[in-house]
């Protein structure tokens, strides 16, 4: 669809206006002309002025507070729809300088905005807590706020003085040292060895062509490339190790400067996430690390291998017909028929997206590569970008992003602004749960034992890779932390026997671990991003139980499941959870996830006999 050739014979990307209008998607819709992105830009400006009406004057009567609530949301609304249009005409082109330029424009006045409304939080702080609610409750306008401003008392016993607080904004930019610095070490100043290819070609290995070859049936290429790759990485350990190990500290002193116990209870708090939440994951998969251990075992005999190595995981067992292509039509089919059981309210909203263009399909020239759905932005529908290529897998992105995209719609039709988004913590539960009933569709409508067996396969690969993978690095940075916290120092052989212990705990007797797989702490950017991974095997266990349900206990599943999309960020995380179905404090979740791994297995091993 999108290539075209040059007389020598080159592919080339068709250029933006080569492609029709009904493949791209209509940023009409949120801006009817450059020109009135100029006029709100300038409004947006003007306004920031009007901030000190309210300086100095929000405990002086209910109204005066709801009066700045109402505008500092009016110029919030204003400022997302300016950054939407300007991002995704940016994204649409990179090479036409004008949406560069507003892109960039719209983030300087990001900062003017918060820095003109940073007054307002700590002028509500210095409100005792009780004249604050009773002027909350006392003005039918501010009951909606009700739920931001507990979200500010909640936090206010980790909230510093107004020096302190400076001294810790002073500190922010060089806390950013490990991690800045780990980031230009390994991509700028780290060499890699050149390899051999799988034909034989000289390449330097990089992370990218590293991954790719985890892929490749050559053993004896994945093996080169696995040992050539993480050799500078086990060279340069004990500088590793001291980033590492300062970006732990740097994580602690901050908890430690807002009052919490440790690290991990300040990250988890900042969605209000109880520890119990990640320690119940941990435990839970740990007791249910038997599935794991089977799929170690499958690999392995299908494999034909006497031992097991960490760079024999990612290659497919099992091929599906190559030669099948699925066009953006067909796509979109089989996407809305695995969606069905999401009853006819999901299908017509999805519909909506299809046929209005909130979508840009196609690749094209200086287009942004991958895939991504806008989110939440108040008053528009939300957009999604695709890099079509007719194959399988683009239709789970398709899914994927759909299930992002009618989440954020769904939540921008029914919250108010304030509530209009939703966490980090529940993202990517719509998202997997779109994949998830798109796999058993497709598993069980596959033509074929080879296909069925291929999705099998991608099932079970997803389920290692998005919890199991997730939750043994959560564990991993659980340990660390504490053992950090609790005054040890961490070498960097005592991190390669840690992550030693654990990945052959996960992945059981049958794995052999080569001495370059314990460096894996060495290069895993996300043990830099502060408990930030458990949330991926979190959603995807959460994904997992609400998808049985929805297949399972139909209509009162499906209203709650639509309830969970509606909510935004109206309660916590945990609560909108729970009223969806699925309690993250307890084990159910996990061991959903790791049951369905058993199902899988059972269906592969019954489909090879
Ligand atoms: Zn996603």
């Amino acid at each position: 669809m999108t290539k075209y050739y040059s007389e020598n014979g080159a592919v080339l990307t068709l250029t933006r206006d080569q492609i029709n209008e009904k493949y791209k998607w209509n940023l009409r819709d949120i801006y009817s002309s450059d020109d009135e992105w100029e006029n709100n830009f300038a409004w947006v400006e003007i306004s920031l002025g009007d901030y000190d009406n309210f300086r100095g004057k929000l405990k002086d009567s209910p109204q005066i507070l709801l009066s700045c609530f109402q505008f500092d949301d009016e110029v919030g609304i204003k400022l997302e729809r300016l950054y939407l249009y300007a991002m995704l005409n940016k994204d649409s082109d990179m090479s036409v300088s004008v949406y560069q330029a507003m892109d960039s424009r719209v983030k300087t006045l990001y900062s003017k905005v918060s820095a003109a409304n940073s007054f307002i939080n700590p002028e509500l702080l210095k409100i005792p807590d009780e004249i604050l609610l009773n002027m909350i409750h006392s003005l039918e306008g501010l009951k909606i706020y009700e739920h931001s401003v507990n979200e500010l008392l909640r936090k206010k016993v980790h909230t510093l003085n107004k020096e302190e607080e400076e001294i810790l904004a002073m500190a922010a930019e060089i806390a950013q040292i490990p991690h800045t610095s780990f980031s230009l070490f390994t991509n700028a100043d780290m060499k890699f060895e050149k390899i051999l290819d799988d034909n034989g070609n000289e390449i330097e290995i990089s992370q990218s062509k590293f991954y790719a070859s985890l892929y490749s049936p050559n053993r004896e290429f994945r093996e080169r490339s696995f040992k050539t790759y993480l050799k500078p990485f086990s060279e340069y350990a004990i500088t590793l190790s001291s980033l590492f190990n300062g970006n732990l500290k740097v994580n602690i002193f901050n908890a430690k400067a807002r009052k919490y116990s440790s690290a991990r209870e300040a990250a988890l708090d900042a969605n209000n996430i109880p520890l119990s939440v990640y320690d119940n994951l941990v435990q839970a998969a740990n007791d249910n690390l038997k599935p794991l251990h089977r799929w170690a075992e499958l690999k392995k005999k299908m494999l034909k291998l006497n031992e097991l190595h960490p760079y024999d995981v990612y290659v497919s067992l099992f091929s599906a017909n190559e030669s099948r292509k699925y066009q953006y039509d067909e796509g979109v089919e089989i996407v809305c028929n695995a969606l069905q059981p999401l009853g006819s309210n999901y299908i017509e909203s999805l519909k909506l997206a299809f046929n209005n263009r909130w979508i840009d399909i196609y690749e094209s020239r200086s287009k942004k590569s991958g895939a991504y759905s806008s989110g939440t932005t108040f008053g528009v529908h939300p957009y999604v970008l695709l890099n079509w290529t007719d194959l399988l897998n683009d239709v789970f992105t398709l899914a994927h992003e759909m299930g992002h995209n009618m989440h954020s719609y769904f939540t921008g039709m029914n919250q108010p602004y304030p509530y209009a988004n939703y966490s980090i913590f529940l993202a990517e539960v719509a998202s997997t749960f779109n994949e998830s009933l798109l796999l058993d569709y497709l598993i069980s409508n596959s033509d074929s034992k080879e296909n069925k067996l291929f999705l099998l396969e991608k099932y079970l690969n997803n389920i290692t890779a998005t919890f199991y993978r997730q939750t043994m690095f959560a564990e991993f940075e659980m340990n660390v932390y504490s053992r950090t916290e609790n005054g040890e120092a961490l070498t960097h052989d005592l991190l390669c026997n840690m992550y030693r212990d654990i990945y052959q705990k996960y992945w059981g007797p049958a794995m052999v671990i080569d001495k370059e797989e314990e460096y894996t702490w060495a290069r895993v950017p996300h043990f830099y991003y502060n408990f930030y991974v458990y949330q991926y095997a979190t959603g995807f266990a959460a994904s997992e139980v609400l998808a049985n349900k929805v297949k399972y206990e139909k209509k009162s599943a499906v209203d709650k499941y639509l309830l969970f999309l509606k909510s935004g960020s109206s309660d916590y995380s945990i609560n909108i959870l729970k009223n969806a179905g699925v309690d993250m404090n307890s084990s159910e979740s996990v061991i959903a996830a790791t049951k369905k791994m058993d199902q899988l297995l059972d269906e592969v091993e019954k489909l090879l006999i």
